[in-house]
């Protein structure tokens, strides 16, 4: 199974990235997780994009693809991936579809968590509280939201025309939404693996 969760910061795709990854059997590939790290090591990458993740604008298309595209290539090849976090641009998504040309790593699905903005700032400021992330100030929050419309929103359209995109109710318990993703892919005919 090859799986993008979509959906703005808030959301939930970190939480259900590491539970669909655990129940589907593949790998969760979170970039802003990955990306937090490579800042967090103070590895060239993390010093070139710091900047990026601080304002909570997006790291560069080419910077971001040139990073997780060999690492797509390989959750594919181990059994399928969770995307959480990626692809976040048109051009992400196309430059997906073209290395699917040549490697079976395209996406099967792309399930999209649907919260209301009320309560997206609500649960962002929750987190804000208790994991201090640097972008998840009430001014960088907003940010993020903008960018989120701008830049991936897009991306809902881009998977409908494709007949890949499923639309999820992410405005309940973490648990409800697990297991109704789950159903919706059983529903699909999408099988783990
Ligand atoms: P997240 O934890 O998914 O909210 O991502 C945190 C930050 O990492 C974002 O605000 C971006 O700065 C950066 N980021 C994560 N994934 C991507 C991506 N696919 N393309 C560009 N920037 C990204």
């Amino acid at each position: 199974m090859r799986l993008v969760l979509l959906g703005p910061p808030g959301s939930g795709k970190g939480t259900q990235g590491q539970r669909l990854a655990s129940r589907l059997g593949v790998v969760h590939i979170a970039t802003g997780d990955l990306l937090r790290e490579q800042v967090e090591s103070g590895t060239e990458l993390g010093r070139t994009v710091a900047g990026f993740l601080d304002s909570g604008q997006l790291v560069p298309d080419q910077l971001v693809l040139d990073w997780a595209l060999p690492q797509l290539r390989k959750a594919a090849a181990a059994g399928g991936y969770v995307l959480d976090g990626f692809p976040r641009s048109v051009a992400q998504a196309i430059a997906v579809d073209d290395l699917a040309q040549r490697d079976p790593i395209a996406v099967d699905v792309v399930v999209s968590l649907e919260v209301a903005r009320a309560e997206l700032l609500r649960r962002l400021l929750a987190r804000a509280a208790e994991e201090g992330r640097s972008d998840d100030t009430h001014e960088v929050i907003e940010n993020r939201l903008q960018v989120f419309a701008e830049e991936t929103s897009p991306l809902a359209r881009y998977y409908r025309e494709q007949a890949k995109l499923l639309l999820v109710d992410a405005d309940r318990d973490a648990d409800e939404v697990t297991e109704s993703i789950l159903s919706a892919l059983a529903e699909r005919g999408q099988r783990p693996g």
